[in-house]
């Protein structure tokens, strides 16, 4: 449904689209024959501004297909509640630095021949209502697969990133349906293994209100009788079609993001065999200019096997590690001062938090005791960056931004926030090298993976985390980072989570800071230790041995 190409292209929201974007990156740097097929968004996802009072403001954020993409010469259609909805496509090219070329197919219904609300359908991303979204998903899924077949791709196996995409199985089951005329009574109408065969699937989120269930009144009248009803039932839910479900039953492979995911997934759906696949992030995207320069100059290779990252520690000086970090600081601070006016000192620890706002990722958790904060900074000073978005219709994330603007008048003359509007793959970039620490603060086990750690890592910034999805697998205490809520994860623990996170800025990361040769030790540790493994070239590779060539 939504991936990354670009901060100028708007077709996503956060994490699962730029993981899709770093997917796709990687498969070309091993020049891995993938075509992705998703929705061109139009309109964008949304463009956040802050108003005087802390309040999220949301613009649509058009963009220009034909400025960046070719248009298809094919065309396809659904039908869809009785009509024949038309889609186009664009074609997106991504040129990875290791040669290989991936296309990207951007599904377009904003064709002469439909009616306007149907013209509107791949406009908005997570926009519009439930049937809104079904459209969008039968656009995408049974659309998907006929723009492929149009365009001659050969398809060998089909790769279902999140349960948005479904419904494509519902197209390959119709393929394959058996001639009514020779089957008997109490015999499949499909060839189901056959489906099951081609089909692969990654769930991305413990989040309830992730997995899309639609009511079978809704997929009756926008469908009709596309699959037959009780085999829909079957596969896909008794009460209503849950893609989550639908995507389990019609896949051989399946897999949650990290370990403990894929063991919250097991929880959640029991009986299904689910691996895991830890997430990557794309090396040579998210490593900040300076790092790219250091790392090709004294570990060549880095952006396509960055298991070679695991020499950082000898083979990067401390002084060469602090210039680029010093480098990425700076700019971070350039860019704070540009947005939104204010001042950072490069010389005091910066603190980086940046996410989609919503209530699970706890935003607010860091300012949780306000007047501690200030005791510790009268101390031992530093600063805060902040940036995320939250969608339209999530009051809570909404509510946390304007919570976060509070705290951040709250500490005027302590401590420096800044909260950067606009949340994209750019400042994300220039906030995951130029913080000093990486702080997250999820409640567990609802972080299925997270990303922008591993980012972090990467530029040689060490994460102050809870210990929840990829950082579960990544940290080691004091040598890459820290464990917020101490090693134990269980219930106990997350009541003090603030109370934790606190006594180890006091006592642990801001001396250590103050102490150069300590710090830079961690900082290597995120490098050599994080970085070297938490990448996509690795996750690529797993499912390419595992998933599709199986
Ligand atoms: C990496 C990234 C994310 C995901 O970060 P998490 O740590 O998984 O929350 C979200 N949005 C943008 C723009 C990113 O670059």
């Amino acid at each position: 449904m939504e991936i990354a190409l670009r901060t100028e292209i708007p077709t996503y929201s956060g994490g699962l689209g730029v993981l899709a974007g770093d997917t796709l990156r990687s498969a070309g740097d091993l020049r891995l024959p993938l075509v992705a097929v998703t929705l061109v968004s139009r309109q964008g996802y949304f463009r956040q501004s802050i108003d005087a009072d802390g309040r999220q403001v949301e613009q649509p954020d058009p963009w220009q297909p034909e400025h960046w993409a070719d248009r298809l010469p094919a065309k396809v259609s659904v039908a869809i509640d009785g009509r024949t909805v038309w889609i186009g496509g664009w074609l997106y090219v991504i040129e990875a630095v290791g040669g290989g070329h991936e296309p990207v197919i951007l599904l377009d219904t904003d064709l002469e021949e439909n009616q306007p609300e149907d013209r509107a359908i791949t406009n908005f991303l997570y926009g519009g209502d439930q049937a809104y979204r079904l459209c969008q998903e039968i656009v995408l899924g049974i659309g998907g697969i006929r723009m492929l077949e149009a365009l001659n791709f050969d398809v060998r196996a089909y790769h279902l990133n999140e349960g948005h995409s479904a419904l494509l199985t519902l197209e390959l089951l119709s393929q394959c349906a058996y001639d009514e005329d020779v089957r008997r009574p109490g015999e499949a109408r499909y060839d189901i293994p056959r489906v099951r065969a081609q089909c692969h699937f990654t769930t991305h989120t413990p989040i309830e209100a992730g997995h899309d269930r639609f009511p079978y009144d809704l997929v009756q009248s926008l469908l009709d009788d596309f699959v037959d009803g009780e085999t829909l039932r079957q596969l896909a839910g008794r009460t209503d079609l849950n893609t989550t479900q639908l995507a389990f039953n019609l896949s051989e492979y399946v897999n949650g993001v990290a370990e403990s995911h894929a063991e919250t997934t097991k929880r959640m759906f029991p009986g299904y065999r689910i691996t895991a696949i830890t997430n990557g992030i794309h090396p040579h995207t998210w490593a900040h200019p300076a790092f790219s320069r250091l790392y090709d100059a004294h570990l060549p290779g880095w952006w396509l096997e960055p298991e070679v990252l695991i020499r950082a520690d000898a083979a990067l000086s401390d002084d060469q590690v602090w210039q680029s970090h010093t480098e990425a600081k700076l700019a971070l601070i350039a860019l704070v001062r540009a947005e939104c006016g204010i001042e950072l000192d490069p010389d005091v620890p910066l603190i980086g938090y940046a996410r989609r706002m919503t209530q699970y990722k706890r935003p607010e958790l860091f300012f949780t005791d306000l007047e501690r904060l200030k005791a510790i900074a009268a101390q031992q000073p530093f600063q805060v960056v902040l940036a995320g978005k939250a969608h339209p219709r999530d009051a809570g994330g909404k509510r946390a931004i304007e919570m976060l603007h509070g705290f951040k008048r709250t500490l005027e003359g302590t401590v420096k926030v800044a909260f950067l509007p606009n949340y994209a793959m750019a400042t994300a970039l220039a906030m995951v090298a130029g913080a000093d620490v990486w702080l997250n603060t999820p409640q567990p086990p609802m972080e299925a993976s997270g990303t922008s750690g591993m980012k972090a890592a990467l530029n040689g910034v060490p994460n102050l985390s809870v210990l929840d999805g990829w950082w579960k697998e990544g940290h080691i205490e004091g040598v890459t980072g820290w464990a917020i809520g101490g090693n134990q994860a269980d219930a106990e623990a997350h009541r003090n989570d603030a109370a934790s996170l606190y006594q180890l800025l006091e006592s642990v990361v801001l001396p250590l800071y103050a102490r150069r040769d300590g710090w830079i030790k961690v900082m290597k540790g995120a490098i050599s230790r994080n970085a070297s493994l938490f990448h996509s070239l690795r996750m690529m590779r797993r499912y390419a041995a595992e998933a599709y060539l199986e």
